[in-house]
């Protein structure tokens, strides 16, 4: 059961009226409870794939499915129905958080988007939530600034989870943190994956966070992929 498929994509920035070609023909698949992990330098090309995929950037070629749906194909309709299936966790939890929302509503932001629940039982899901990511319930009525870095990105983390995603797209989720909290929010991220079971693009330049949580490996340089397969294959070559 494939989540995720890649087929020759062709992913391209509009600079002005020129075309400039970020990802030149990639492909790759991702099955349920899979975590595919994307390395390269920066400006390779990872986020790019990462963009298409939660539907910020259209694809110029080849095919971009995500269960079964190929992207650019789907209606508006459709096209919020995939994006409903997707979670999304960005680099930097101070700037994906809205300052003027409590955690509590941070996290329900989803099912606000997608008009799911009452008041009541997003507060639910809200605390259902801490528990997954080990954060006190109490921190439901704090505003983002109130909280850690590392706190900060584990309230992103439930939020991606609100809307129990068959996707999670992770970019670079411990880049900005310090550096005694970047494992404990990894290790976070590796068991959630295997409680929920859900398949995973980790996005980083960092090749032992790749290691540690990815069961195959894209690397990319320059736009195209260079080397693929299995993480023991690929990361342990002898
Ligand atoms: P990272 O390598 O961490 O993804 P970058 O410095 O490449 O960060 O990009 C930071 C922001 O600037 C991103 O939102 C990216 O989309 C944008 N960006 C990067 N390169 C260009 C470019 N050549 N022209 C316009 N925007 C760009
Ligand atoms: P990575 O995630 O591997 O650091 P990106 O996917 O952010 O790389 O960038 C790939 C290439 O696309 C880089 O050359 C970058 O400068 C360029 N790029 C990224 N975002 C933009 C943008 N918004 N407009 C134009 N070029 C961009």
């Amino acid at each position: 059961e494939l989540v995720l498929e890649a087929k020759d994509l062709v992913l391209e920035y509009d600079m002005r009226g020129t075309k400039f070609r970020a990802v030149q023909g990639v492909s790759f698949d991702v099955a349920k409870g899979e975590v595919l992990g994307i390395v390269g330098e920066s400006g390779s090309g990872k986020s790019t794939v990462a963009k298409a995929v939660i539907g910020l950037l259209p694809v110029a070629e080849g095919t971009l499915s995500v269960q079964g749906h190929n992207l650019p194909k789907l209606s508006p309709r459709e096209a919020r129905k995939v994006r409903k299936s997707i979670g999304v966790i960005f680099q930097d939890p101070a700037a994906s958080l809205n300052p003027r929302f409590p955690i509590g509503e941070c996290i329900t932001e989803p099912m606000v988007v997608h008009k799911e629940g009452t008041k009541a039982s997003r507060i639910q899901r809200a605390m259902e939530l801490l528990d997954a990511v080990k954060l006190p319930r109490s921190v439901v009525n704090r505003y983002p600034h109130e909280l850690s870095g590392g706190q900060r990105q584990r309230v992103c983390i439930a939020r991606a989870l609100t809307m129990n995603p068959e996707l999670l797209i992770a970019d670079e989720p411990t880049s900005a943190l310090d550096v005694s909290v970047q494992a404990v929010v990894l290790e976070m991220l590796q068991d959630l994956q295997r409680d929920f079971n859900f398949a995973c693009l980790f996005v980083s330049h960092d090749l032992a966070v790749v290691d540690m949580l990815a069961d195959y490996v894209v690397v990319m340089q320059s736009g195209r992929a260079v080397e693929q397969g299995k993480v023991k294959t690929v990361l342990h070559a002898p």
